[in-house]
């Protein structure tokens, strides 16, 4: 209903639009001359072209960009064809830098069951990142606190059988299981499956490891309307998961460049990685469209406008894989670079970027203080966000192992509007790119402003 209005809104500008320029072209021109100056950052038709990215990324041939169906390598050829398209150099053959690493994957069949509710993957429960595969049915064994305090407690719980039951405690419970004897928590993993209750909402995650027990997570509410204590009796839940360790699973990151007209030899970098958490069974996989779709499609936007405005120096994309399993991607890049990493003038880490309604929070911007001051005043000038925060060093996307290896960086992300992340939410039709095209300007305008 809204795309409606706003269609017809579109129209009727456009309209109007083209009946003034008829009417008063020397007034137009002096319109447009002046527009000039004040150019939007990035024009109508180039927002459309990053959302197009933005599907693509986000779409299910792509899996979620994790290592079920080898999403990560279906997104990455994506990338390297935009790259070809935009006519980008590669440091190497080409723009593939290969890495090894091992992912835990759900890549068939999953399903829960509590009494006679089915319930729905990614909206109900989810599968915690370590989970190994497993199928089975049992009661529900809730971990009761007097269990901290009272030996008795523990005493009588170690006599209860509890390979039939599904052990089912909340995080902070988990992590008050440390104050335990040894044997009461060997008693608990007896249980077959592992049921984590959360107070929040759901988050997923992506582990290289596989654990002992299949493990599910779920809202405590959701939990509490499933087993209310009024119930005549209390239900059973029933599981069955596929899961596979991959061990020597190969991805990689996709990187090229165009050469500085000034100063070639130094280079301005900008990266974003393309991975996310990939498929949770059959029926469920994560978009990831703020996290990372959009930071990709503001890659290649950058790379498409200094391929049309050559830079003084080179400029270098990196679109890595590999983050959500702890940074793989970048941390390798930075063992295995492909030119001197003293040679990077400055690195922009671009994740998260689809929302800004509230500004933008630059990581290291405490730390580099005259190159976020250059971010502040282009900002101020241009009146591209409502605030810009500084934050100090974190390890919490690309830019870090740069950091690490004394490479000057930013990592630069968007704050307010929505708040999927790392859920089944977090899609392109709900991703509000409201500052999109203001986050390009500002990072444009600081690479071309940098001396
Ligand atoms: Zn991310």
């Amino acid at each position: 209903m809204l795309l409606e209005v706003e269609n017809k809104l579109h129209y009727l500008c456009t309209y109007s639009r083209a009946n003034f320029m008829k009417r008063n072209i020397f007034l137009w021109l002096f319109i447009a001359y002046m527009g000039s100056f004040f150019a939007p950052a990035l024009p109508a038709q180039e927002i459309a072209r990053a959302k197009e990215v933005i599907d693509s990324l986000c779409a299910p041939r792509m899996h979620g960009r994790g290592y079920v169906g080898k999403g990560d390598r279906k997104a990455a050829d994506f990338i390297y064809k935009e790259f070809q398209k935009i006519g980008l150099l590669p440091f190497k053959e080409n723009y593939y830098q290969f890495f090894k690493m091992s992912a835990n994957t759900f890549p068939a069949r999953l399903s829960m069951q509590v009494g006679k509710a089915r319930l729905q993957v990614g909206k109900d429960f989810i599968v915690n990142p370590i989970a190994r595969a497993g199928k089975g049915r049992g009661k529900i064994w809730r971990f009761d606190t007097l269990l901290l305090k009272d030996k008795n407690a523990q005493e009588l719980f170690l006599k209860t059988d509890m390979r039939k039951r599904v052990a089912v405690l909340t995080e902070k419970e988990f992590h008050e299981l440390l104050a335990l004897p040894k044997k009461v928590i060997e008693k608990i993993y007896e249980a077959h499956a592992i049921l984590q209750l959360s107070p929040k909402k759901l988050t997923a995650s992506v582990a290289p490891e596989s654990s002992s027990h299949p493990y599910f997570e779920m809202r405590q509410v959701t939990f509490d309307s499933l087993t209310a204590p009024y119930l005549p009796k209390q239900p059973k839940i029933k599981y069955r998961l596929d899961a596979i360790l991959e061990k020597n699973y190969t991805s990689q990151n996709i990187i090229g460049y165009l050469e500085g007209t000034a100063e070639p030899d130094s280079l301005l970098v900008f990266t974003a990685h393309y991975d996310h958490l990939g498929r949770m069974g059959r029926d469920c996989y994560f978009a990831g469209a703020n996290d990372n779709a959009a930071g990709v499609a503001m890659l290649l936007e950058l790379a498409h406008y200094f391929k049309a405005n050559p830079p003084r120096y080179s400029v270098a994309f990196m679109a890595f894989g590999g983050e959500e399993m702890g940074l793989l991607g970048s941390k390798h890049y930075t063992e295995y670079p492909l030119f001197p990493l003293e040679r990077i003038k400055f690195l922009v880490n671009l994740d998260l970027v689809g929302t800004g309604n509230e500004g933008a929070t630059v990581v290291n911007g405490t730390i580099y203080k005259k190159r976020f001051n250059e971010l502040l005043a282009i900002n101020e000038a241009r009146q591209y966000l409502p605030k810009i925060n500084a934050r100090a060093q974190a390890a919490n996307s690309d830019h870090y192992f740069f950091w690490l290896n004394k490479v000057p960086c930013f990592f630069i992300y968007g704050l307010g509007g929505i708040s999927a992340y790392h859920d089944i939410y977090d899609k392109p039709e709900t991703l509000p790119l409201t500052k999109f095209k203001e986050i390009f300007g500002l990072v444009k305008d600081f690479a071309e402003a940098m001396k």
